[in-house]
């Protein structure tokens, strides 16, 4: 594979864009060394922004706003065509900094979460003329889309293209400009897209974005007076902070976070199928997708038949080297978390759960590098720590159910609600299962979510809805003219 872009200055000390230009910090000294979580070794360094650099980047954007948000949408249209020309210019320098930086199989990096960056580019274009068009209303009165103004975009490291692109997109088509702070363990990917926005053309001070950290900067970025939006993505435990801090000034708040999915499994579905699709969307990514059915209700009739599919499924799923095109799982992010998705599979022993595969410990022949067995428990309860928490690690769980009400009765058992699954060959009992379900999403026989679809969470996955036409209206305002016809 390619490397990244390494003789550009911005990549090898990652630092920030602000008005059109790649600027260092202004008075911080705060680095952080960027870790493949693979070799466990710093290949780079980012930069962290302070309060400083905040002012600097939110005034960019807050200057920017009345111009920008004043071009005609097909002027907004033709520079994200160009953004897309130059990020195809550098899919696999992106693809390759996503392995480096998060660990995923160069496969699934290039097939997969680069990928995402071009589909959901073209999705929003494809809705944007119609999701921003003013509409008459009533006898005489015309409803008109506005950008809300500036905002604040931040995302985190597990899908870290797909979800810079499903906020910087519609917010630039919808006449936004916007401080975009990503996940400080995953800058680099991040870098490369800056450095398309810039290829592009987009007006200075329009795109601006900071490295830094939550701890550092994130109660000041999301509650600075000139900011009208914060679009975040990341953990259910930021997105409250975050959504406190916005409150004191009535910004909006859209919120994307975390998830427990169930995958609700009928006897009379296909199992051998559906149970090789679960698990295998369980640990794609490591586990680490906040939408991963993590939880596999499973009918009790067929109960023992599913635990030997899912265990041979599970089995099937080996670790490898992800620089190495193939299935295989990489590593999960950080040392960190490594611990925490430990302390989590203890926990499922602990409380009594089967171990059915993997466990703790660093997989044999995997001692170096952030790796974690894939791990199976039967006879979960949903009232254990490994039903109701969040692990982001290739940890799946299997709970029996008697019937269908039992199984929603389950499924709904979450303070979480932003993806959720059934498979079964009876379409009539697949469509009255999924209107039952607490969930944003909910898919039929693992059917895939296509771009054109909302993604978003009920409780405590977020209210907020992204993807094409339901992005693009997150970034708008809704004005109503009276006497206008
Ligand atoms: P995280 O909450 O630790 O960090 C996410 C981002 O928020 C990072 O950029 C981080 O620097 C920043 N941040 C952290 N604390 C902050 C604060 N107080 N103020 C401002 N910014 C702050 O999450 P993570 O570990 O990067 O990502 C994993 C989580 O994201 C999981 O819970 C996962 O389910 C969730 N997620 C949700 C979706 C969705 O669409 N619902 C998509 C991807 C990931």
């Amino acid at each position: 594979m390619p490397q990244p872009l390494m003789t550009d200055p911005s990549i090898t000390q990652l630092i920030f864009y602000i008005n059109g230009a790649w600027s260092t910090p202004l008075t911080s000294t705060h680095v952080l060394p960027v870790i493949n979580p693979a070799t466990q070794t710093a290949f780079s360094k980012v930069c962290l922004a302070n309060k400083d650099d905040v002012d600097i980047a939110v005034n960019a954007a807050a200057n920017a706003f009345d111009a920008w948000s004043q071009t005609s949408l097909q002027q907004r249209i033709d520079m994200v065509d160009a953004f897309l020309v130059a990020y195809q210019k550098r899919y696999e320098s992106i693809a390759c900094a996503i392995t480096q930086e998060m660990g995923a199989p160069a496969s699934m990096s290039y097939d997969i979460q680069t990928e995402t960056g071009v589909g959901h580019t073209q999705a929003h274009l494809e809705a944007a003329k119609a999701a921003l068009l003013d509409e008459p209303i009533g006898d005489h009165g015309q409803l008109i889309k506005e950008p809300i103004g500036v905002c604040v975009l931040i995302t985190p490291w597990n899908w870290p293209i797909n979800q810079i692109v499903c906020k910087v997109i519609p917010a630039l088509l919808a006449g936004c400009t916007m401080v975009l702070k990503p996940s400080e363990l995953t800058p680099m990917s991040a870098q490369l897209f800056a450095q398309c926005v810039h290829e592009a053309g987009i007006p200075s001070g329009v795109f601006n974005m900071l490295h830094g950290t939550g701890e550092d900067i994130g109660d000041y970025l999301t509650s600075h007076p000139l900011v009208d939006m914060v679009s975040f993505t990341g953990s259910t435990r930021a997105g409250v902070a975050i959504a406190k801090s916005a409150a004191t000034s009535v910004k909006r708040m859209s919120q994307e976070l975390g998830g427990k999915s169930a995958n609700i499994i009928f006897a009379d579905a296909k199992l051998a199928e559906q149970v090789e699709l679960g698990v295998q969307a369980c640990m794609l990514n490591s586990g680490q997708s906040c939408d991963a059915p993590t939880r596999m209700l499973v009918q009790a009739s067929v109960y023992e038949q599913v635990v030997e599919l899912a265990k041979g499924s599970v089995n099937s799923h080996v670790l490898g080297d992800p620089t190495q095109k193939g299935e295989h799982l990489g590593p999960v992010i950080s040392q960190e978390h490594w611990h925490k998705v430990q302390g989590l599979i203890q926990a499922g022993i602990d409380e009594g759960a089967t171990l059915l595969c993997g466990g703790t410990d660093k997989p044999l022949g995997f001692e170096q590098g952030y790796y974690v067995k894939p791990t199976l428990f039967g006879d979960v309860n949903n009232a254990m720590t490994i039903a109701q928490e969040e692990i982001f690690g290739p940890v799946l769980v299997l709970i029996p159910f008697e019937d269908e009400a039992q199984a929603i009765r389950i499924a709904n058992d979450s303070p979480y609600g932003l993806g959720a699954y059934v498979s079964t060959q009876d379409m009539k009992k697949a469509h009255r299962v999924a209107r039952r379900l607490r969930a944003g999403t909910v898919h039929i026989n693992m059917a895939d979510l296509e771009y054109c679809m909302p993604f978003g969470g009920y409780k405590q996955s977020g209210n907020g809805r992204e993807y094409a036409g339901f992005g693009l209206h997150e970034f708008q305002e809704i004005k109503a003219i009276a006497g206008y016809r």
